[in-house]
């Protein structure tokens, strides 16, 4: 790039290839040119005859729409998710009980010993650099958005580093705990503090919804199904149509929730949300894996994906996080097939969309046992168009006239790359985060030669690893039995003890 756009100038980008959107679908143009002016697409296709005042060559590379992330834990869980790769038996190996949870009803997690500042940061840079120009919050709670009438610093630091960031302080009726036996229990809280909960948001999306030039925008968060009265969800819901936002939560995501939520309400969780009139186009669901069907719940009646069809509501695919644990969704395919609308988020670490895609596309033909499934178009659609649908916005998630100018440009020019006919097939099937070479939101160049504009990322990533070796010293407070983390979860080769 010549020199740093104004907010009115006109930028020309000449690619080797363009995903252009022809108003229907994506297309792939050789040699194609996309146009914008602030912070607005103008043109897309084979030439530009007007005048730019700035033009970007990237003939080496393949201009795509930004990635719209439909799924994320920026505020924590850099201790965590990526280097447990196990999880408690008794708990079905569900990720987020074992990490969530609280050493008695009101003691520690290793959240509290986490600097969540840095986290934060360092978190949404790996998402930004990654291709994630739109990303989801799902437990903004702990980024305390509006602490004593203040915005909070995940909202400040998305804001400061320019991605797009849906949230809102998280929505809870109860808890999840251990006890001292070291077994799981729900602690269910009062009605006022629930509805307290629900107040933090609404004074959320009355100050700060649209924020930074609309970057900032307003999604309402009830944290996890299983962790929500009816009544919560009932608000929530009245709530989100009030003020015109969407709603997303965590749902059908352990067998214990799934199982739980049968013998309790005698229906599934899709099915019990379906009879709620919760579900509905502005609902995304996290992860909506143990559906009716599902290979591990024993039940077989019913119909789940045909309500989400029939609500138009999304599904936010997450398949690493899961994978790691041994389970997944069965399949991406049945899910397509029943008219549900997907969307891809990476919930957990390295937060890094093609790294995920790649693991959508494996793990949904493995899943299936048929290598015609879960096709390239089908995936990359999830991951712009999906996500898109899902929010309610029709300018993300494409290039073409009226978009949101979010643009990445990737770099096919390396080694891993290979001999490609296809560079989508080359970008989700080779390719990981680290081929993104320059990452564009709003018309503004927020990640140059892969490295964040903004902040230094290698001193974040030095800090993030201090706090999280404090938060694994202190592992022993926080887990049931206090046993070391060694012993909980020993490392793949034990340590040297010769001399
Ligand atoms: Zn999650």
């Amino acid at each position: 790039m010549d020199d740093h756009p104004t907010p009115s100038d006109t930028t020309l980008i000449k690619g080797g290839w363009v995903v252009g959107f022809d108003g229907t679908e994506h297309r792939l143009i050789r040699d194609g040119v996309v146009v914008f002016e602030g912070d607005t697409v103008v043109h897309v296709g084979q030439h530009f005859e007007g005048q730019a005042d700035h033009t970007i060559d990237a003939s080496t590379k393949l201009v795509s729409p930004g990635l719209v992330n439909a799924h994320v834990h920026v505020g924590a869980h850099t201790g965590d998710r990526m280097i447990f790769d196990a999880g408690r038996r008794d708990l079905f190996r569900s990720g987020f009980m074992n990490y969530c949870t609280t050493n008695g009803i009101n003691g520690p997690t290793l959240h509290d010993y986490e600097n969540a500042d840095v986290a934060i940061k360092y978190s949404l840079g790996c998402l930004l650099r990654y291709g994630s120009t739109t990303v989801v919050e799902m437990g903004g709670e702990l980024g305390g958005e509006s602490e004593g009438g203040k915005l909070g610093p995940l909202a400040r630091h998305a804001g400061e580093l320019g991605i797009r960031i849906y949230m809102s302080p998280g929505l809870r009726s109860a808890h999840h705990y251990y006890d001292q036996d070291g077994r799981h229990q729900i602690h269910w809280h009062s009605e006022t503090d629930e509805l307290r909960t629900l107040d933090a948001a609404i004074d959320f999306i009355e100050k700060y919804d649209g924020a930074f030039d609309g970057r900032v925008k307003a999604i309402l968060v009830p944290l996890e199904y299983h962790l929500c009265s009816h009544e919560l969800l009932r608000r929530t819901k009245s709530v989100a149509k009030e003020h015109g936002v969407g709603i997303t939560l965590h749902l059908a995501e352990s067998v214990l929730e799934f199982q739980d939520s049968i013998r309790n309400t005698g229906r599934t969780p899709v099915g019990m949300l379906y009879n709620l009139d919760f579900l509905g186009p502005e609902v995304i669901l996290g992860h909506g894996l143990y559906t009716t069907g599902h290979s591990q719940v024993a039940y077989t009646r019913g119909d789940d994906l045909a309500q989400l069809r029939e609500t138009g509501t999304t599904v936010a695919h997450s398949p690493t996080v899961f994978g790691r644990r041994g389970v997944h969704l069965e399949s991406f395919q049945r899910y397509l097939d029943a008219g549900v609308n997907m969307a891809i988020g990476t919930d957990s670490y390295p937060q890094d969309m093609l790294g995920e895609l790649k693991l959508v596309q494996i793990i949904g033909k493995i899943a299936d046992r048929d290598f015609e499934v879960c096709n390239t178009r089908e995936v990359f659609n999830a991951a712009t168009l999906g996500g898109a649908r899902a929010l309610g916005r029709d300018d993300l998630g494409r290039l073409s006239p009226g978009a949101k100018a979010d643009i990445l440009l990737v770099d096919l020019s390396r080694p891993r790359t290979g001999p490609y006919l296809d560079p989508i097939k080359a970008l989700i099937q080779c390719c990981d985060g680290e081929v993104i070479d320059t990452v564009i939101v709003g018309g503004r160049t927020l990640v140059q030669d892969g490295q964040l504009l903004a902040w230094d990322h290698t001193e974040l990533l030095g800090e993030v690893r201090q706090s999280c070796e404090h938060a694994w010293s202190k592992f022993s407070e926080y887990w049931p039995d206090n046993e070391p983390i060694e012993t909980v979860f020993p490392n793949a080769f034990k340590p040297w003890d010769g001399a």
